[in-house]
């Protein structure tokens, strides 16, 4: 796979360096009638003002595990918290992993996208450029001008800033401080959306404990405690639980796919993919096994580890609880993936979706493109925007199997990264080939850099020089201004794209916390039970039953056939699906209990 761009990105190079543009560019009538068009669109564009029965969050990047600012040397902490461990050092960074994506990501991955479909690049759509509304994200933590992944997950999930490294808490809560954790617990939409009788998933390229995923179901002043073996003693003492317990233990998660099995598993006990391998044991002290627990926790529960399994699970209608873990810690780049054994990130949501869909009351859905952010981290933009690439297939996936009548997709990222697409290339130039023209210094320069990370290569104050083979490398790391072991988060705002039933409220720039606000108020999920929304069109429908998008149709052209029964006793809906009526949050959002 990994070759096989490789060569069409050649290819591309082959095709494209000429500086080819498009001929009936350069026809004013092109651009006229294009916009035009779009005009016309944007006239037309009426929000769905109906509640939304599904809501699925895709997030674009994940965390470095242990990334620490070099200034948290001069700052103890914030708002009262003290720093409880020596100040790091950049060697601190060497074990992070993965981010974001930021607006300059989600360009680069729109050339790349268009690029290997054979056109120049800019001109083609992302799935995501396709929704309707779109708003800026400011990200910063309570405690940080430029955030990490911990404090953002609980802004853009429990609809509250957070600090830094800390995961499902307030600011009033300190990092790595396990006493300051209880009565400072905010609850993720996806807990609530629990609660209001909805199934709920976590899908994700990293270890499902990681910690934007982890968001959504844990509390944690410390993000790097996966496992018990990662609890310091005084944590264990005043009873703070590490996050692969909460998993298992804070709420009931219908669907669980991603890594992440060492953390679930004795000390020690073989890894199922790798069971010669010491280094994927088990690590968990209290030689608990977390999945049969689990397992043992609900009826229907279904264990997998490998994609055929995976694919037999999510089509047997007896699972009613899915959890695939399928590496020891984080799943494989998408271009290192083995595709008989794993899945993309794109399976995995269609899996999910499968699963989710069959509650009749709907589902939240939580889809993590995690490994956009560990590309970055390396500073190499070819894993980056690969991994973007496949984040965007997968909101095509899901854009295609719901209806915008009943389903709020919101696409954004947790942060930035301080990577840079300038050095006016021509049309059409591979997103990995070289800017136009020599630097000040006599050498060529690529048109991706990063403001920091491991690509720093200055040697006695001069730069190495590089050609279109080292460019499009996919091990290549573009080179950056300051030395770090990682490249960091950058601090600029990031688009949130959004379709479906209050969708447009998704506008102007806001602050993260917004998202979560906007998920709950269109779910009608707590605090915005009463938020008196008629219930989803296409749902309310004579005839619509909920059933999986692809196989019952979308929109209201697939709702013949007859209303579901309804019995007198029936809460919610009426005998007559039309109109739609509205709901108080008192009762079942959609008239059908399960
Ligand atoms: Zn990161």
């Amino acid at each position: 796979m990994q070759g096989a761009c490789v060569l069409l990105l050649l290819g591309l190079r082959l095709q494209l360096s000429l500086g080819l543009v498009p001929v009936e560019e350069e026809d004013p009538t092109f651009w006229n009638r294009q916009a035009a068009q779009a005009l016309n669109v944007a006239k037309k564009l009426q929000p769905i003002q109906t509640a939304a029965k599904n809501v699925i969050l895709f997030l674009g990047d994940s965390e470095c595990a242990r990334l620490v600012h070099p200034l948290s040397l001069h700052n103890p902490g914030a708002l009262g918290c003290q720093l409880t461990q020596a100040g790091p050092r950049d060697s601190d960074l060497t074990q992070c992993v993965p981010s974001r994506m930021g607006v300059s990501t989600v360009t680069a991955a729109r050339i790349l996208k268009g690029q290997m479909a054979g056109k120049p690049g800019p001109e083609t759509p992302l799935a995501m450029d396709q929704f309707p509304y779109l708003a800026l994200s400011k990200t910063y933590n309570v405690d940080r001008q430029v955030p990490d992944s911990a404090g953002t997950a609980t802004a853009y999930l429990c609809g509250v800033k957070g600090n830094y490294r800390t995961i499902g808490i307030s600011a009033a809560a300190c990092y790595n401080q396990c006493n300051t954790t209880r009565g400072n617990e905010v609850t993720s939409v996806m807990n609530r959306a629990k609660k209001a009788g909805k199934s709920v998933g976590v899908v994700t390229t990293t270890r499902v404990q990681h910690a934007s995923p982890a968001r959504a179901y844990a509390h944690t002043v410390n993000r790097n405690w996966y496992s018990d073996a990662d609890l310091p003693a005084d944590a264990q003492r005043n009873g703070c639980q590490d996050i692969a317990k909460q998993l298992v233990y804070n709420m009931d998660i219908d669907v669980i796919l991603g890594g992440g099995r060492k953390y679930m598993f004795p000390e020690g006990s073989p890894d199922s993919e790798y069971p010669h391998d010491a280094n994927q044991t088990g690590v968990r002290k209290d030689k608990r096994n977390l999945v049969q627990e689990w397992q043992a926790k609900h009826q229907g529960a279904q264990y997998v580890w490998n994609r055929t399994a995976l694919l037999q699970a999510a089509s047997d209608s007896s699972v009613t609880h899915l959890m695939g873990l399928f590496e020891p810690v984080d799943m494989a780049y998408e271009t290192q993936r083995d595709h008989t054994k794993d899945l993309s990130l794109e399976e995995m949501t269609e899996a999910a979706l499968r699963v989710l869909s069959r509650n009749p009351r709907g589902f939240f859905l939580f889809v993590e493109g995690g490994r956009i952010d560990h590309g970055h981290h390396e500073g190499k933009a070819y894993m980056a925007l690969t991994e973007a690439v496949m984040f965007d297939n997968a909101i095509a996936k899901a854009n295609e199997l719901t209806s915008e009548l009943d389903t709020l997709i919101l696409v954004t990222a947790d942060h930035s990264h301080v990577f840079t697409f300038g050095g006016y290339p021509l049309r059409g130039t591979s997103i990995f080939g070289l800017a136009d023209g020599k630097a000040r210094d006599g050498k060529s320069f690529t048109s991706l850099l990063y403001s920091n990370g491991p690509g720093y290569q200055m040697n006695r104050h001069s730069r190495p020089d590089v050609d279109e083979t080292k460019s499009r490398d996919p091990s290549y790391r573009q080179q950056a201004a300051v030395p770090l072991a990682s490249e960091t988060h950058g601090v600029e705002d990031v688009a949130v794209f959004a379709r479906g039933p209050q969708a447009h409220l998704v506008h102007g720039v806001q602050e993260e916390a917004f998202v979560a606000h906007v998920m709950a108020f269109a779910g009608c999920v707590e605090p915005y039970t009463d938020c008196n929304l008629p219930a989803p069109a296409q749902y309310c429908m004579p005839g619509h039953l909920p059933t999986f998008p692809g196989t019952a149709g979308r929109g209201p052209a697939a709702a013949a056939g007859p209303c579901p029964a309804l019995t007198p006793t029936s809460p919610g809906l009426g005998n007559s699906c039309s109109p739609a009526r509205s709901f108080s949050g008192l009762e079942p959002p959609w008239g059908l209990r399960p």
